[in-house]
């Protein structure tokens, strides 16, 4: 079906387990690995408030738009490791009402940002 030089290459810093597993899903696993991704990532990033920087972040744009704020930012491990600092990464912030009351804030990670994109 597809030829091995169409098969795109995990990017860096993606786990060697992750790397050989995640060719195998079908697209279905694959959209619903996507969504389990995002809800992981959304709960580490629920402790961090909207736009001000943890103490292993570094905020390098945070652009008002219409009902949301696009933040670029980049972080830093807390142990640190080979790779530090990573990123920088765009994220979508976005303040949402919860069904309970009060707001929740959503962050949305869009990717990694090069310096030539901006
Ligand atoms: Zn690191």
């Amino acid at each position: 079906m597809t030829s091995p030089a169409n098969e795109p290459t995990p990017p860096e810093g993606v786990p060697d387990q992750l790397a050989t597993d995640l060719p195998q899903l079908t697209p279905d696993e694959l959209r619903n690995t996507i969504i389990y991704a995002q809800e992981l990532l959304q709960f580490h990033d629920e402790t961090a408030s909207p736009i001000e920087p943890g103490p292993n972040e570094d905020i390098i744009r945070a652009t008002e738009r219409d009902g949301y704020t696009e933040v670029v930012k980049r972080t830093t491990c807390i142990e640190g490791c080979d790779d530090c600092p990573h990123g920088p990464y765009l994220y979508h912030v976005k303040e949402e009402s919860r069904p309970e009351g009060g707001t929740k804030v959503r962050w949305m990670f869009l990717g990694e940002v090069y310096p030539d994109e901006e």
